[in-house]
């Protein structure tokens, strides 16, 4: 018989302990913690398989299960000395969710479950405080009734509202038992209101509807729209935890906190959380008081009053440090952690790696490859490249003015800057138009993060360090200020106010803002930015990344700027540079016009005449900032139509350049335009029929080169590439052009430079004649955005009206022009490389296209051993470590 209940607690726990398959990350985590002897609260997970079982079975749970999970509330039960339903001293247990990664707030949980009228008497006579016992009857009424009973959670907010206005108090601690008591009896009429039936009493009804709650709350839309934005598969399920509740809110000596072992946010070796005395569960978290300091120091640092954990509970405070360092050396990574403190005794209620900025990924990888915790290997593992993005953007220029109109915590680093929108909709609606915005919100809620996605950085008025919007914002790299405490939203008129009076100033949608996620300031206006550092930690983790990875990265650049970027980032040549760019110059696309429109190879030679000297100045620049390192210049390649002029003066101007009449131009320009330009004349093919434009760019490419030879002495590297190449035959031909000019080019300088042709796979038939291809081709560079259309048939500019969905529903994994589509693109890729080898042994491979800078495509082409891959200049870096790692788990 298979087994679904796991139990933990009392020292021990059933064998599967650290398994995040099957228990989920925190059943398996909890588990883990119990068997090397922390304190956790004993308690049973029931396995991820049910949740398949769940809905196998039309969303119930089986008999056998029930029976498995009676037994293990026993379990609960014999290490607790309490009984579940008993009314003189009754077990409470929380139903807690938990998938193998972390959702954030995407499932529910549902705490003091177990309490109806009569055990409610007995947990205020046990515990010998009713005012907690009546407290914690109503949070779970509460709790229960919105994630289990689906009942609007505001109607209950509502009702406690109304209880201390008619008290004339503001703190929910202001009530005393008696208040509570009455808002029980007036939350059980909402709940009857509502549903037109009953709270659930009996304690094991109440288990079985909060187990099935959490099963369902895998579907829910929240959840849904999560995996997919985090790409997690929905056939993992998640896991159920019920666990004995502990209480932080049995008076002053009982707490309840969350910490990281080390700061999240900078990576220092520093203790770093939030606590509240006489609290429970997410109050911390849920943004309503507002939670103190963990350690002395921090509090200092930020000037509060209220006394740190560290002072106000210092034998449990030292207590927790303890089992901080304990976890960091059973784990090996930073620990995120959830405690309660119960009347002095500490309890542990989850631990699990932390999220962190990529900054504090950085530190505390290098950090701990220094203190002998993990190996230099396992550091360059640890960080993930995807995150690199973070701190490779602009920071605010320290030296630019600003107007700071407020400040709040620094929640997530990193500089942005947009215009100020007041809900998660609005924010992806623009966001979706191209603009860059600024979520702006009173806190934030799992319902927003598609805005928060959507948004350049969030803002909020309320919540920690460790609120929902400064996890998420850091799990997501955008720059977020939480807390903001001076800054009042009004949802309805969508303004924000800073200050009173007439010092005061508004924010209205669409106002631009700025803010700091370093700092926490908040601006108006735009602040200029300035370039990351590439330094201190960050190099010297590169620099480990460097030696352990065997890809070579080269970056895709063709602007002076971009090569340099690229070059700071570590780039080791550039593996594509695309001449078209440089064409739509605005001082030179009447020129490229002229050439284009001209009705005779001798009006096109007169054209070329007059970009050459300007494409020569490109290259020669390019070489120059490359110093030596290998430059592959892709000859033209977009279909002539996409330089057709279109506006009245720009046919004027064309002629007046060219000396042809604008009618005969608008003639010209209708024979040149095509239905489907993508499949049109477009690559060699324009090399075909047009040599003369190939000649030219292969001219200015050898004048440069020889240029740079004479002027440095050191012989640039160029790699003419032939895009669009299906056959042979075409390669051979536009091949023997450029040798031609070459050689031409050589005689008349009197100085030669060694160079390459080689060509683009971008087709499947190329790849399939690879090997013939090769006879012809120094060099393939497989050009995964073209190829990826031609094999699918799917055109990238129009795909995101479906691709969405061929994700959503399982289709694709990812999204092909994102993550290389191994099964299809890859095998084409495999054969090429393989037939190309074949003919010529050590042919030069590498990739370009979007894939170049994607963890998992360079993955894939590290396993197929390609030479190198090339991304674009932001990305270079992301690139060396994704090839780094991919050589490491290579092994
Ligand atoms: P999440 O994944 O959203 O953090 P959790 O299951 O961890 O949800 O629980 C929500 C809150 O309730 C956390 O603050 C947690 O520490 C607290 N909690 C969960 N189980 C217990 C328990 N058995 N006793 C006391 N507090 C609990
Ligand atoms: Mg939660
Ligand atoms: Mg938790």
């Amino acid at each position: 018989m298979s087994q679904f209940v796991y139990r933990f607690g009392g020292g021990a726990s059933d064998g599967k302990a650290g398994d995040k398959n099957l228990l989920g990350g925190k059943g398996a985590n909890l588990a883990e913690m119990a068997s090397i002897g922390l304190p956790v609260p004993p308690g049973f997970t029931i396995s991820t398989e049910m949740c398949d079982r769940y809905y196998a079975e039309g969303e119930r749970i089986p008999d056998d299960v029930c029976a498995e999970i009676t037994d293990g509330i026993t379990h609960i039960e014999g290490i607790t000395g309490k009984i579940f339903g008993d009314p003189a001293d009754p077990l409470l247990v929380s139903v807690r969710s938990g998938a193998r990664v972390s959702m954030p707030g995407m499932m529910d949980t549902v705490l003091n479950l177990g309490l109806n009228d009569e055990t409610v008497q007995g947990l205020a006579k046990a515990s010998g405080d009713p005012r907690f016992a009546w407290d914690s009857y109503r949070r779970f009424i509460q709790m229960y009734g919105d994630v289990v009973l689906g009942v609007d959670h505001g109607l209950f907010e509502d009702a406690l509202e109304i209880a201390k206005e008619d008290k004339g108090v503001h703190l929910d601690t202001d009530l005393d038992a008696d208040d509570w008591q009455r808002l029980v009896a007036r939350y059980k009429e909402i709940v009857a209101e509502e549903l037109g039936r009953d709270f659930p009493t009996d304690p094991h009804d109440q288990l079985w509807g909060a187990v099935g709650a959490v099963f369902g709350s895998w579907q829910s839309e929240r959840a849904k729209t999560y995996r997919r934005l985090h790409h997690i598969p929905g056939d993992w399920g998640t896991a159920v935890n019920v666990q004995a509740m502990v209480f932080g809110n049995l008076g002053d000596t009982s707490a309840t906190g969350v910490a990281f072992t080390r700061d999240p946010s900078t990576g220092e070796r520093a203790y770093y959380g939030e606590y509240l005395i006489n609290a429970q569960g997410e109050d911390v978290v849920a943004g309503i008081r507002t939670p103190q300091y963990l350690t002395l120091a921090a509090r200092e640092r930020a000037g509060a009053k209220p006394l740190s954990m560290e002072e106000a509970l210092p034998e449990v405070y030292g207590q927790l440090a303890g089992v901080f360092d304990t976890l960091e050396r059973h784990y090996r990574d930073m620990q995120d952690i959830e405690f309660t403190v119960e009347r002095g005794k500490l309890w542990m209620l989850q631990t699990r790696s932390g999220k962190r900025t990529a900054k504090a990924a950085l530190r505390i990888a290098v950090d701990m490859a220094g203190e002998g915790l993990i190996s230099e290997e396992e550091a360059v593992l640890r960080v993930d490249p995807a995150a690199l993005d973070q701190l490779l953007h602009p920071t605010l220029d320290p030296d630019a003015p600003r107007e700071v109109i407020a400040k709040g915590l620094p929640a997530s680093p990193g500089a942005a800057c947009g215009r100020a929108v007041f809900d998660a909709d609005t924010a992806e609606r623009w966001a979706g138009n191209g603009e860059k915005v600024i979520l702006v919100r009173v806190e934030t809620s799992p319902e927003d993060i598609h805005g928060m996605h959507a948004a350049e950085g969030i803002l909020t008025a309320r919540g920690g360090m460790t609120s929902h919007a400064a996890v998420v914002a850091r799990g997501m790299g955008r720059p977020c200020v939480s807390g903001s405490a001076g800054i009042a939203i009004d949802y309805k008129s969508k303004l924000m106010r800073v200050g009173a009076g007439s010092s005061g100033r508004e924010v209205k949608e669409g106002d631009v803002l700025t803010i700091d996620g370093s700092t926490g300031e908040v601006m108006l206006g735009e602040v200029p930015t300035v370039q990351p550092e590439l330094v201190g930690d960050f190099g010297t983790l590169m620099g480990w990344a460097d030696t352990k990875r065997r890809l070579r990265v080269r970056t895709n650049a063709e602007t002076p700027n971009d090569c340099r970027t690229a070059r700071e980032f570590g780039a080791e040549g550039i593996g594509l540079c695309r001449t078209e760019h440089m064409f739509f110059d605005p001082e030179r696309i009447t020129n490229v016009r002229q050439m284009i429109l001209a009705d005779s190879e001798a009006g096109r030679r007169a054209a070329l005449e007059k970009l050459l000297p300007e494409q020569r100045a490109d290259f020669t620049e390019i070489f120059r900032i490359m110093a030596g390192l290998p430059v592959t210049i892709r000859l033209l390649d977009p279909p002539l139509h996409e330089f057709l002029p279109h506006e009245e003066e720009e046919f004027a101007e064309v002629a007046r350049a060219s000396g042809l009449d604008v009618e005969t131009l608008r003639r010209r320009a209708g024979e040149l335009s095509e239905s489907n330009p993508m499949l049109g004349h477009r690559g060699c093919r324009l090399g075909i029929t047009y040599p003369e434009i190939y000649e030219m760019q292969a001219r200015a490419i050898f004048e440069a080169a020889v240029a740079i030879v004479k002027e440095t002495g050191e012989a640039p590297i160029p790699e003419v590439m032939v895009p669009l190449v299906a056959t042979r035959a075409e390669l051979a031909i536009i091949k023997a052009l450029i040798d031609k000019t070459a050689e031409a080019v050589f005689a008349e300088a009197g100085a030669r430079v060694d160079y390459l042709v080689g060509t683009m796979i971008e087709l499947p038939r190329a790849a399939l004649q690879a090997g013939a291809i090769a006879e012809e081709a120094e060099f393939f560079s497989f050009g995964t955005n073209d190829l990826t259309q031609t094999t699918l048939g799917v055109s990238r500019d129009d795909a995101g009206r479906f691709l969405t969905q061929y994700v959503e529903k399982g289709i694709f994994g990812r999204d092909p022009f994102v993550s290389i589509d191994v099964e299809g693109v890859g095998e084409l890729i495999g054969i090429a490389a393989e037939r190309g080898r074949k003919t010529r042994a050590g042919i030069k491979l590498g990739i370009c296209g979007e894939h170049g800078g994607d963890p998992a495509s360079i993955a894939f082409c590290e396993a197929t051993g390609l030479d190198y891959v090339s991304a674009s200049p932001y990305r270079v870096p992301i690139a060396r470590l994704a090839a780094a790692q991919a050589a490491l788990r290579k092994g």
